[in-house]
This record gives C-alpha cells, structure tokens and sequence, in this order.
C-alpha cells in the first residue's frame, strides 16, 4: 500500500513538472488572464434544446444505456416561457426572450412589441471584445438562430434574416440554409456579401484545419441539417467543438450559442424515436461543452430549451382495453405518448454550471436567462 502511495506521489511530481514545463514559454491561456476575477466567467455557452421540456430531459434518463450528460449539473432552475401576446410561446419569441431580455410577440425575431429591433447579446458583447458563435441543426436562419443576430417582424422572412447575418458581427456559425443565402427570390448573393465581409464560406462539410484570423460560415444543407435518424452523423458536437478551437486560438472570450433544433421538430411529428435520437445528440453535445468548461473553469454554460413541444409525457403502457383503468397499466414498460401536435405552457428546466451558476437556481421567467447572464458577466 505504502509503496504504491510512493510510486502515486512520484507520478504526481512527474505530472507536475511536465505541466510546468509545458506552461514556461507559452502564450498564457484564458484561464491565466489576470484581469478575470475568480467567480466571474469569461466565456458564456448557452445551448439551447428546441422544445426540450422535463419529459423530453427525462426520457435521457431511460431511452439510453448511460448516464445523460445533463446529470452532470448541480445547479437546477425552472423558467415560465410565456409570450408577451399568449400563454403559449413560439421559438421566434422564446428565443428573442434569451437574446435580448424581454417577452415579445410569437413570430418577433429581435423586435420587441412595437416591432422596434431590440439590442441582442451577441451586439453588445461583440461590442465588448468577444467573439461571438452559433450552430443550429435546422437552417441557420431559423427562428432560434435568427433572434441572435436578425431584427425582423416575421420569422418567416427567411432571406431578410440571411441579409442580417451578413451585418451581423458574428465570426462563426454552422447549420443549414444554404438557400436562403443563395438562389434567392431578390436575385441577391448573400454568400458574396458574407465573402465581402471577411467570412471564409463553407458549404461542403466541417473543414479539419481553418484559419483563425478569419470569419467561418458553415452552410451545409441547403435547408435543415439532416435528422439523425437520416444520418446527420456527429454535426453538432464536432461543429461545437470547431467553434471552441476556434475561439481558444483567438484568445479572446466568446459567447456561444448551440442550438438541438430539431427536438422540436419529434414533438410536432409526435415521433418519440425522432425526439429522442435528437434529445441524445444534444445531450452528447452537452457532454463535450461540459468537459471543455471543467478543464478552463471559467465558462458559465447553461443548458435550456424555449418550450416544450407535443404535450410528451412518459407514459406506463396500457395492457388492457381500457386506458382509463390503472389497474391495465404496465409500470415496467414506459411508452412514450403525445397530447399535441403544438407546443405546450409547462415550466421549462434550466441546467447550470460554471462561474455564477448559482443565480440560475430557482423560478424565473424565460428573459430573466438573458438578465442572468448579463448580471453573472458583471460580477
Ligand atoms: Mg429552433
Ligand atoms: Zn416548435
């Protein structure tokens, strides 16, 4: 015992010096910069599950053979997702309510009540000196997406939204919409303006090496990204980690935001194998931010959803005629079932973790994310 204690500390040494060695000579990373305060977080990850609500979170915990990712967290809050026009939010609203702190109309990308263009997160922390992503597996001018860069009326207005990234001041995003910034109705390229502006365009696939000093779009389906049940592969979680590369080689903080849209897309469908292939890729996605914020320490990642979507529950199997009868119900067999085609008003889980992850803990309204992280950056 004793000596393997020894040969323990004379490995610990080793390491030790090795990392010493390693740190003497070397550009000082993120978390060595000295203006940071210990308990403020440098770097913000927001990831959002398009219409993961507590069932959707829950069904991680038995429709896989691991622990989900999202157990990891210690700091659990609930937020009310409600519009400021129903009790029933959109994404475009939900996500504008994330973007820029306030309730908006269902439909609203950026704009408040007046459908006046309100400031968004990435405007002003771009202001600040941070660099600035987002990744969506549905097109990238979707309304998730689109609230963190577009100011529009209508969600709809897909091509007005792909114009506004081209002004935006983000420097990386990857997802689907290739048509919205190409071919389109008004004749115009937008790929050409995103060029003019210093972005490097990618429409073939994730590229291995790119060059830091440079813009990055990754348009890589013409409209939405394929489902994982058609193949999609591990898009989300390699283009998250791109965007972490890419920010780490530029030394500066970023915020960025990821976006598993298309568990939204399960719920409309009331496909419980659509929903819960995409759940599991986001909660994979989840993993790899989370080992990246273990490792620096300094990144406040929060993981939530802008409602939940197709009334899911997690239902005991009905093994008899009558569903109404407790007794014909199995409680070993968990059948996933559906109430809606739309989305639904129930409270929304929030994950937290990282510097200031405390504040997330709690009830709170869907804007108050956004104040959450403004407040968290200012400590
Ligand atoms: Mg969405
Ligand atoms: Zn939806």
């Amino acid at each position: 015992m004793k000596k393997k204690m020894r040969i323990c500390n004379i490995w610990m040494a080793l390491v030790v010096l090795l990392l010493a060695c390693h740190c003497e000579g070397t550009p000082p990373k993120l978390t060595e910069n000295p203006a940071i305060k210990a308990n403020q977080p440098l770097n913000i990850i927001l990831l959002i599950g398009d219409g993961m609500g507590l069932s959707q979170l829950s069904s991680s915990f038995y429709f896989s053979d691991q622990l989900p990712n999202f157990a990891r967290f210690k700091t659990i809050g609930l937020s009310n997702v409600i519009a400021a026009n129903s009790k029933i939010t959109d994404s475009a609203a939900g996500a504008t309510s994330f973007a820029s702190g306030i309730k908006t109309f269902n439909g609203a990308i950026g704009v408040d009540m007046d459908k006046q263009p309100v400031k968004n997160i990435v405007e002003l922390l771009s202001k600040e000196n941070y660099q600035t992503g987002l990744i969506a597996t549905s097109s990238i001018t979707h309304a998730t997406p689109a609230s963190f860069y577009a100011h529009v009326a209508s969600r709809d207005w897909e091509e007005q939204i792909a114009a506004h990234m081209a002004t935006s001041p983000i420097d990386f995003f990857a997802g689907g919409g290739l048509k919205f910034f190409q071919n389109r109705k008004d004749g115009k390229s937008i790929l050409d303006l995103l060029k003019t502006n210093g972005f490097e365009v990618h429409t073939n696939h994730l590229e291995k090496e790119i060059d830091a000093s440079k813009r990055h779009a990754f348009l890589l389906g013409e409209e939405d990204m394929p489902k994982m049940i058609e193949g999609r592969g591990n898009f989300l979680q390699e283009s998250t980690q791109k965007a972490l590369n890419y920010f780490e080689e530029n030394e500066s903080p970023f915020f960025l935001m990821v976006e598993g849209s298309q568990i939204d897309w399960g719920g409309h469908d009331n496909d419980a194998e659509y929903l819960i292939t995409e759940l599991l890729d986001f909660d994979q996605m989840v993993g790899s931010v989370l080992d990246y914020a273990e490792k620096e320490g300094n990144t406040l990642v929060i993981v939530t959803a802008d409602h939940e979507t197709g009334g899911f529950t997690l239902s005991a199997k009905v093994t008899g005629q009558n569903s109404k009868d407790e007794d014909e119900h199995d409680y070993n067999v968990i059948v996933p079932t559906f109430s809606t085609a739309g989305h639904s008003a129930s409270l929304i889980p929030v994950l937290a973790f990282g510097p200031q992850s405390a504040q997330f803990s709690g009830f709170y309204q869907n804007s108050d994310v956004y104040h959450k992280i403004r407040a968290a950056l200012a400590q």
